[in-house]
C-alpha cells in the first residue's frame, strides 16, 4: 500500500484546470484523504523554455510523493518540444498503462451496450523510443525496440490485474506473423506467463483482426494486453465506442510510482467555457484512490458518479435528447455528483473496491545471458539509380574468403540474386554478408567496411547478425 496520502497535482492546459477543479471537488465530497502539492507543467513551462514542459524542481515533487494526478496538457506543435506525457511515463518507469473502457447503456449512447474492457498498454517501448533517422534521400527509419524484461513486466501485470480485479480472460494482440522477432517475443512471453495463471483464460489475436473484433463485438473481450502503439490507438477506439473519449480515465503504473489522468487531451477549443466533461480525469482519480488504498472513498465517489450519469445529468459531449435529462456544465456536473455522495446507482452495477495493494513489489525479471555468435552483417547502402544486379556485382567484389554477399533486399524484399523486375526499388539497399565459416568477429565487419569505404560505397549503417544459443536472431529477407 502507498505510504502516504500526499499526492502531486498538475492542473494542465486547455480544459485541464476546469476538469481538475471538478475532480478535486468530487474527491473532497467523497472524503478522500489527500494532501496535495501542486506543480505547474505544460504550455507555460514550454514557453518559458523548458523543452520537456516541466521544470527540474517539479520532478523532485513528483518523485517524492510517488502518486501524480495530472490534467491534460497541450504539446506545442514543432519547435523541438517533446511530449511531456511520454517523458513522464518513461523517466519514472511507468510501464503499464491501464485504460478501462466501459459502456453505460442505456444512459450514454453507444452501439455496444455490453462493454467492460480493460486495455493494458505497454508504456515504455516499441516505436515510442523515438529513435528515428533519415538514412537516404528517400528513406526514413523508426526503430521498434521490444525487450524481454519489458514484455514480462507488462504481461505479468496484465495477468495480476486480471486476478486482483476478478477478471476471467486476458487477450494478447500482436502482429507476430510479420514482426516475428519483436512481436514474436511479446507473444511468446505472453504464452509463457499465461501458463502460470491457469485460473485465467488466455488467447491471442493478430492485432488487425483483433482490433476489428474489438470494435465490432467488445463484449467478447475482458482484459487486453498489447504493445505501446497498438494500445495507444486501440484504447482510444475502445473508449470512443464505449460512449466518449471524455469518459475514460487511465493509470500509469510503475514500481512504486504511478500517474493518473484522463485519456483525452486538453481540448483547447472547449477551454474556459465550463463545458468539458470531467469524467475521464475523475475516473483516473478513482483508480488513484484504489491505488492509495482508499477503497471506500473510491467506491463512494464512483457510485455517486454512476448515479449522476444514470439520472441523466450529462455534459454536452454525452448529452442526447433520448438518453439525457439535463445538460450541465463542468462545475454543475461535479456539484451533481457531490450531491449524490453516499447514493448507489439503481440500474447500473454499483462498484465496490478491495483495499488493493496498489504499489506492488517489483517483478523478478529474466536477465539470462545466451551464447551469442556473430555470423554476418547487414550493410545498408545509399545508392540511387542502380539496378540490383549491378549493385550485386559491385558489392560481390568486397567478398573475402570468410565473408560473402548473399542477398540484397530493398524495403525488405529480396532483389538480388534472382530478383523480379516488378519490385520497386528505392535508394536504400540492405546488403547481407554472411560468414562462410560459421562464426566471425567484429574485426571482419571492420575489414568489410574498410574495403567498402575504399571502393566508394556509401554505407549508412550496419546491423550485426547474431545467433543466440544457435538460434538466428534476425529475420530472413522476404523471398530469401
Ligand atoms: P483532445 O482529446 O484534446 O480533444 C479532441 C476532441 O475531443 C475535443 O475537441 C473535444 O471535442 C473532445 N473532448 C476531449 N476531451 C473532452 C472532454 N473532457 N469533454 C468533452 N469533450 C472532450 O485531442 P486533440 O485536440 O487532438 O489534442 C489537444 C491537445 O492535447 C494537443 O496539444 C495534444 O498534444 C494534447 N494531448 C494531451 C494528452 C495528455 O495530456 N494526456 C493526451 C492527448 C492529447
Amino acid at each position: 500500500m502507498a505510504e502516504s496520502n500526499r499526492i502531486t497535482v498538475a492542473r494542465g492546459d486547455g480544459i485541464g484546470p476546469e476538469i481538475m477543479d471538478a475532480t478535486l471537488h468530487i474527491l473532497e465530497a467523497a472524503q478522500a484523504d489527500l494532501a496535495i502539492d501542486e506543480i505547474t507543467i505544460g504550455e507555460e513551462m514550454f514557453l518559458k523554455g523548458f523543452t520537456s514542459g516541466i521544470e527540474p524542481s517539479a520532478w523532485d515533487v513528483i518523485r517524492r510523493n510517488k502518486v501524480f494526478l495530472k490534467a491534460p496538457i497541450t504539446t506545442p506543435q514543432g519547435g523541438g518540444y517533446k511530449s511531456l506525457n511520454v517523458t513522464v511515463r518513461k523517466t519514472l518507469g511507468l510501464f503499464a498503462n491501464v485504460r478501462p473502457c466501459v459502456s453505460y447503456h442505456p444512459y450514454v449512447a453507444t452501439k455496444h451496450p455490453v462493454m467492460d474492457v480493460v486495455i493494458i498498454r505497454e508504456n515504455e517501448e516499441d516505436t515510442y523510443a523515438g529513435i528515428e533517422h533519415r538514412q537516404t534521400d528517400e528513406v526514413y527509419q523508426c526503430l521498434k525496440l521490444i525487450s524481454r524484461p519489458g514484455c514480462e513486466r507488462i504481461v505479468r501485470y496484465a495477468f495480476d490485474y486480471a486476478v486482483q480485479n476478478e477478471r476471467k480472460k486476458v487477450t494478447c494482440f500482436s502482429k507476430d506473423n510479420i514482426m516475428k522477432l519483436t512481436d514474436g517475443l511479446f507473444h511468446k512471453v505472453f504464452d509463457e506467463i499465461a501458463k502460470e495463471y491457469p485460473q485465467i483464460e488466455s488467447e491471442h489475436w493478430i492485432v488487425d483482426i483483433g482490433a476489428a473484433k474489438l470494435a465490432d463485438s467488445p463484449e467478447q473481450f475482458d482484459v487486453v494486453v498489447m504493445e505501446n502503439l497498438y494500445g495507444d490507438i486501440l484504447s482510444d477506439v475502445a473508449a470512443q465506442i464505449a460512449g466518449s473519449v471524455g469518459l475514460a480515465g487511465s493509470g500509469n503504473i510503475g514500481d512504486g510510482l504511478a500517474m493518473f489522468e484522463a485519456i483525452h487531451g486538453s481540448a483547447p477549443r472547449r477551454a474556459g467555457q465550463n463545458m468539458a466533461n470531467p469524467s475521464g480525469l475523475f475516473l483516473g482519480a478513482v483508480m488513484m484512490l484504489v491505488y492509495l488504498g482508499q477503497a471506500e472513498a473510491a467506491a463512494r465517489a464512483h457510485n455517486a458518479w454512476k448515479k449522476t450519469i444514470e439520472d441523466g445529468i450529462h455534459t454536452y459531449d454525452i448529452y442526447t435528447d433520448a438518453h439525457s435529462k439535463e445538460k450541465v456544465g463542468t462545475r454543475e456536473f461535479a456539484a451533481a455528483v457531490a450531491a449524490r455522495m453516499g447514493e448507489l446507482p439503481a440500474r447500473l452495477p454499483a462498484v465496490s473496491y478491495k483495499a488493493a495493494d496498489g504499489s506492488r513489489t517489483a517483478y523478478q525479471l529474466t536477465r539470462t545471458r545466451q551464447k551469442k555468435e556473430l555470423v554476418g552483417v547487414d550493410m545498408f547502402v545509399h545508392r540511387p539509380g542502380i539496378s540490383p544486379d549491378d549493385l550485386g556485382a559491385q558489392l560481390s567484389a568486397l567478398n573475402t574468403d570468410g565473408l560473402k554477399l548473399t542477398m540484397i533486399s530493398n524495403r525488405g524484399t529480396k532483389v538480388w540474386p534472382d530478383g523480379l523486375p516488378e519490385t520497386f526499388c528505392t535508394d536504400h539497399w540492405r546488403c547481407r554478408f554472411k560468414s562462410q565459416n560459421g562464426s566471425m568477429a567484429n574485426a571482419d565487419v571492420v575489414a568489410l567496411l574498410d574495403r567498402a569505404n575504399s571502393a566508394g560505397v556509401d554505407f549508412i549503417k550496419t546491423e550485426h547478425l547474431y545467433t543466440f544459443d544457435g538460434e538466428e536472431g534476425f529475420q530472413r529477407g522476404q523471398g530469401e
